[in-house]
């Protein structure tokens, strides 16, 4: 169970804002994301359960939210490379549909360009509506 980086209450795993507190997700400097354990502004790691994670001030909001239009276009003409899923952070999946392209010398890369230009077209019609991180896509 995740916990709330702002107030420390527990989150639902899906959840991109907190029930309690309202702040985005992995916003806030207060409280260890995995254990719940108080933390300070100045810790970069947990000292109980040795996570690593960033300090994000919540008064500054999501941090540069993706754009879901460049995601979108970046799926459908770039999809085989995985461009759109490294733009939003789908660090493994983009990986993926990058070797499939390239280990086959491109001649699998309709498959990847495929699976990209569905994605572009789940991104754009909202159903991708997070990006890896789990913030929301802005227009
Ligand atoms: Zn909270
Ligand atoms: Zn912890």
């Amino acid at each position: 169970m995740p916990y709330c980086r702002n107030c420390g209450g527990e989150l639902f795993e899906n959840s991109t804002v907190c029930p309690r507190c309202a702040a985005p997700r992995g916003t806030g400097v207060n409280f260890c994301p995995n254990c719940g354990k108080p933390t300070g502004p100045a810790m970069v790691m947990c000292p109980q359960c040795q996570t690593t994670f960033e300090n994000i001030d919540p008064s500054m909001g999501t941090p540069s939210p993706k754009s879901k239009t460049a995601a979108g276009l970046l799926g459908i003409f770039l999809g085989a490379f995985g461009v759109h899923n490294f733009y939003l952070g789908y660090t493994a999946k983009a990986v993926i549909q990058l070797v499939i392209t390239l280990l086959t010398c491109c001649m699998c890369s309709p498959i990847a360009g495929i699976w990209g230009l569905v994605e572009g077209i789940l991104i754009l019609c909202g159903n991708i509506s997070v990006d890896g991180k789990g913030y929301p896509l802005c227009d």
